[in-house]
């Protein structure tokens, strides 16, 4: 059965082939939620009930309400708006055999490469064009089927099934036409972006998957589409944002650039977003180092980001003890060398937050003789130090660019994070909390 959020979630995605576009479409719908922009540049004024946002880069965006009355904390859910794909070069096209036109490209993150082959891709980005004195930006997607990376047939490598190492700038070049085409990728991105192809000073563009998503499985339990890592938890975050009634704390919609390449970007987890946004909201109210500190004292973080499910054809490759399963509720992430921020008190929270609607938790550990991967809440806790879960959907097909999850642990997760969003932390003694809103 398809479950309530699935059009919505696919919507999203299909919105939002880059990290540009992704923050382009939060921004409308806190703008159409009464969301104030605020530029890092000018001057702010925060009232108590104010809605607002901030945008860096114009692929990072932080968003926060401040309540009516006083407030106690943060509570922050962080997510990423990146995706494993290729960047296009600066002068991509490349004439072979005097035909052919391809484009060369480059890896942006660790992906799956074999999938993205004989499947319909296009091209989108940004653009920064000259305008009367001024550079403006303008994103761009090309709308339809554009280029594609054909496999080499069996019959020219019969040892393709016996496993082959790809090799980036030789296999994974998309062919973009022929001679008759040559030098036309700029002109067809100004045109689509309504420019003058002679103003560009500056791209950065992108190959993503064209291929919409889909519901399947016998009971129509499962939902693909590109890019569930992390799009799913963005799309999450915001919703639960944005239905969340007022608490005591400030509710805190963090979406994060370039965690696929180490987030170590101006608008990356490692960077100073986060800190600079909570501490222009604290001096804004008076408030000065101290105060700062106290609130990340009565503080609580969530780094979403998707967590592997156990595979069908490789259970072998999961932890013997912790399994979590599609559709058997949000993952709670652990790493005993703290690549995951969860320990025993932000697990606790968490679990508290949960178990008060009903949504049910399970657990991801790496095997202990894998390395596993990193995300945000590690890297971002070196510069707002707070306590911190990690937590993610379980998925299959992690950076494959058509990914795998449930449909039901989407509806899962925007129930525990409204619930988050509502509630606040009260350091009550060492190691004593109290959750506000949450019993
Ligand atoms: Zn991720």
């Amino acid at each position: 059965m398809k479950q309530k959020y699935t059009d919505s979630l696919f919507s999203f995605i299909e919105a939002s082939p880059t990290p540009f576009h992704a923050v382009e479409n939060m921004r409308r719908s806190l703008q159409e939620n009464g969301y104030v922009q605020l530029l890092e540049s000018g001057e702010w004024e925060l009232k108590a009930g104010g809605k607002y946002y901030v945008i860096r880069n114009g692929s990072a965006l932080i968003a926060f309400r401040i309540p009516a009355g006083t407030f106690r904390g943060f509570q922050i859910m962080a997510s990423h708006s990146d995706a494993p794909c290729f960047k296009i070069k600066e002068n991509p096209e490349i004439k072979t055999d005097d035909y052919y036109v391809k484009l060369d490209v480059e890896k942006y993150g660790g992906m799956l490469l074999a999938p993205w082959f004989d499947r319909p891709l296009s091209v989108a980005g940004r653009l920064v064009v000259k305008d009367k004195g001024m550079l403006k930006t303008h994103l761009v997607q090309m709308d339809r089927n554009l280029v594609l990376i054909p496999n080499l047939a069996i019959h020219m490598n019969r040892e393709a099934n016996e496993g082959y190492k790809y090799n980036v700038q030789k296999d994974m070049l998309p062919l973009y036409g022929t001679e008759l085409s040559k030098g036309s990728l700029k002109k067809q991105m100004a045109e689509a972006a309504g420019v003058c192809e002679e103003d560009i000073l500056g791209s950065d563009l992108y190959l993503y998957n064209r291929m919409p998503g889909s519901v399947w499985g016998a009971q129509e339990e499962f939902i693909s589409i590109g890019k569930l890592d992390d799009l799913e938890c963005v799309y999450a975050s915001l919703q639960a944002f944005l239905m969340a009634e007022d608490g005591e704390s400030i509710p805190v919609h963090c979406v994060y650039d370039n965690e696929e390449v180490g987030s170590g970007t101006k608008q990356g987890a490692a960077s100073t977003f986060l800190k600079d946004v909570l501490t222009r909201i604290c001096e804004s109210f008076g408030g000065n180092a101290s105060m700062y500190r106290r609130l990340l004292a009565s503080s609580f973080m969530l780094s979403a980001d998707n967590a592997h499910a156990v595979h069908p054809n490789y259970p072998e490759k999961a932890c013997p003890t912790e399994r979590p399963y599609l559709n058997r509720g949000i993952v709670l992430k652990y790493s005993g060398n703290q690549k995951y921020t969860t320990d025993a008190v932000a697990a606790a929270m968490f679990r508290q937050i949960c178990e008060s609607v009903d949504v049910p938790c399970q657990v991801f550990t790496n095997r202990s003789d894998i390395a596993g991967g990193s995300t945000l809440g590690n890297i971002s806790g070196t510069q707002v130090a707070l306590n911190c879960a990690d937590i993610g959907l379980p998925q299959l097909a992690m950076h494959s660019p058509y990914e795998t999850a449930g449909g039901q642990d989407l509806e899962y997760l925007i129930r525990a994070a409204q619930k988050f969003y509502e509630c606040s932390v009260e350091e009550t003694g060492c190691g004593e909390y109290c959750l506000k809103g949450c019993s």
